[in-house]
């Protein structure tokens, strides 16, 4: 039986959707993915959860004895089940003309099982096509059939986000296929959270030329105009303007680094109840001019980074003061025990956020409200700092208007080695 997941998204209608990642169905290959960070799903099963599948192993491969031999077979076996990538053996199924139709389940190894949830009656219910819906008539159905009929091996990348026989496959894939006997062996080796990095990296670029260029311009244009009335002080205007700009720069530049250090964890015993405290009296001044009334519940004490925890917390409510409404602002912060996991949540009475928008606003520089001051980075410190502790993050509307900010860390009791 595959464990629920926590909604970690908004379904075509808006609404989370219990079990599934964030995305669009399907298969596509890189390079169609990578558009822009919001493509990349905001939702990628950590380590702790895929430890929490620990799945039956498929038995013996009656095909893979008459390729190998029995020797061979348990040769490969044993080589491949202690392999850290995903690696799967699949047999053509031919049809009266002799051509591949389908292929059959032959061999996955316990990387391949645990990664995608794949129960062992997977091998016998379903053909490839059955349990990949999206591979039917594509291009990598195409090329596994070419490296069973001609032996030449074939590599690309690939995203997956798509139900995969009972389990799920999610992520991004340098994915290698070579021929084995009337078959084929399938090595996927996940990069998602490098090409998160890459592509994050490549949105700074992007936002770096674009908003550090804009105050280097105007510090620029100002020296040209002190150099042309050298006794004339610069209106005081100008200078409040280059202070804003500059302040914003050093905004992106301190927030960058801070994403960058915010998967690096300390492991600790930490007390939520204390760390919400800490946040209060950080935020006090804040809460206070907005009025806000702000409720804290029971908060587990967990395993995790005191100083990392206490950023995403801060974070959180810090927003619910800045994204308040015309209404006194009301926020609640609690917490409820999952099976597995606690469930952290940060609630608000503020603004709300679309359900076109619930889905990016975890993503690096994703800024839905460009009228309030900000950098778009807090959210994704969130992101990163939860799925480093093993949890993962996602929005709801609050009844009644607002957002909930829900974020899940894996019990300390269970996971305390
Ligand atoms: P920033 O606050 O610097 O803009 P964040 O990453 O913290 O960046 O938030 C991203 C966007 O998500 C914000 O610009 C805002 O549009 C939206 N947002 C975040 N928190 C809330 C909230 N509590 N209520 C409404 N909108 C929010």
């Amino acid at each position: 039986m595959v464990p629920p997941r926590a909604p970690s998204f908004w379904d075509a209608h808006g609404s989370p959707v219990p079990g599934l990642p964030a995305g669009e169905a399907g298969l596509r290959p890189y390079g169609d993915v990578h558009r822009s960070p919001g493509v990349v799903p905001s939702y990628s099963p950590g380590v702790s959860e895929a430890a929490q599948f620990e799945p039956e192993p498929w038995g013996d491969d009656p095909r893979l004895v008459e390729v190998l031999g029995s020797q061979g077979a348990a040769g490969f076996r044993t080589l491949l089940d202690g392999f850290p990538e995903a690696v799967g053996v699949l047999w053509a199924i031919r049809d009266e003309g002799d051509s591949i139709v389908d292929f059959a389940f032959g061999y996955g190894n316990p990387a391949m099982l645990r990664g995608f949830r794949l129960p062992a009656e997977t091998r016998d219910k379903y053909t490839l096509l059955e349990a990949l819906a999206p591979m039917r008539g594509s291009n990598a159905f195409a090329a596994y059939v070419e490296v069973c009929d001609t032996g030449r091996a074939f590599v690309n990348e690939v995203h997956y986000d798509t139900p995969f026989g009972d389990g799920y496959m999610l992520g991004t894939f340098h994915h290698r296929v070579a021929k084995l006997g009337d078959g084929i062996v399938v090595f996927l080796h996940d990069v998602t959270e490098e090409r998160r990095m890459q592509s994050e990296l490549k949105a700074y670029a992007d936002v770096v030329a674009h908003d550090l260029s804009a105050p280097l311009s105007g510090i620029a244009l100002l020296v040209t105009a002190l150099e042309l009335r050298p006794g004339e002080p610069p209106s005081a205007e100008i200078l409040q303007e280059l202070r804003a700009t500059t302040g914003r720069a050093r905004g992106l530049i301190d927030g960058v680094l801070d994403y960058a250090r915010s998967g690096e964890l300390t492991r600790d015993r930490v007390a939520l109840q204390d760390v919400m405290t800490e946040v209060c009296a950080d935020l006090r001044a804040e809460l206070d001019d907005a009025g806000a009334s702000l409720v804290v519940g029971e908060l587990p004490d967990v395993e995790g980074d005191p100083r990392q925890l206490r950023r995403v917390l801060q974070n959180l409510v810090a927003n619910a003061v800045k994204f308040r409404s015309e209404r006194p602002l009301e926020i609640e912060v609690s917490a409820q025990r999952g099976s597995r996991e606690w469930v952290v949540s940060v609630r608000d009475n503020g603004i709300g956020i679309g359900r076109e928008d619930a889905g990016h606003v975890f993503d690096m520089f994703s800024r839905v409200t460009p009228n309030v001051d900000g950098t778009g980075i807090g959210l994704a410190i969130c992101r990163r700092v939860v799925e480093a502790h093993g949890g993962h993050i996602w929005v709801e509307s609050a009844d009644g208007g607002g957002s909930v900010f829900r974020f899940t860390l894996p019990a300390g009791d269970e996971t305390r080695e």
